[in-house]
């Protein structure tokens, strides 16, 4: 209990100290939300909303508030600094809790299917796990794009 506490406690003044790192944090912070948004999604329609559409397929209904859904490095009049894995589009319940693809990344800082690397050349990362990573250079099957 208290170390959970203290894990709390730490990342926060860790970002009061340093504003660049408190940004990149509150980044996989919204990307976490988007993942439980995606599970919460993909429980409520039996399968992920497809590239087209999954933006508007998530927001406003999965998330609350326009802050989640853009990094504040995102210096652009885009509502959205997220990308999504082309991978996770449009497939069955069944398939988006297969193992294979608990490796793959769910969202990053992108836009549509694109990676921007935002934090100082890293992109943030998050798997349908949950689990955040930032990253330099996108792995495999992945495009970037330099910066916004
Ligand atoms: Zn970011």
């Amino acid at each position: 209990m208290l170390l959970a506490a203290i894990a709390v406690v730490v990342p926060t003044i860790q970002s009061a100290r340093d504003g660049r790192h408190g940004r990149a944090s509150s980044c996989r912070s919204n990307l976490l939300m988007l993942s439980t948004a995606m599970a919460e999604y993909v429980r409520q329609w039996d399968a992920t909303p497809p590239l087209a559409t999954w933006e508007s397929a998530l927001y406003p209904d999965y998330i609350d508030g326009p802050e989640h859904i853009k990094c504040p490095q995102d210096r652009t009049d885009h509502l959205w600094s997220y990308g999504m894995n082309p991978e996770f589009a449009g497939i069955t319940a069944e398939a988006y809790g297969q193992p294979e693809l608990a490796d793959e990344p769910l969202f990053f800082d992108g836009r549509g299917s694109v990676v921007i690397e935002r934090h100082s050349g890293c992109a943030n990362y998050v798997y349908p796990t949950g689990i955040t990573e930032v990253l330099a250079g996108p792995p495999a099957g992945l495009r970037v794009v330099e910066h916004d």
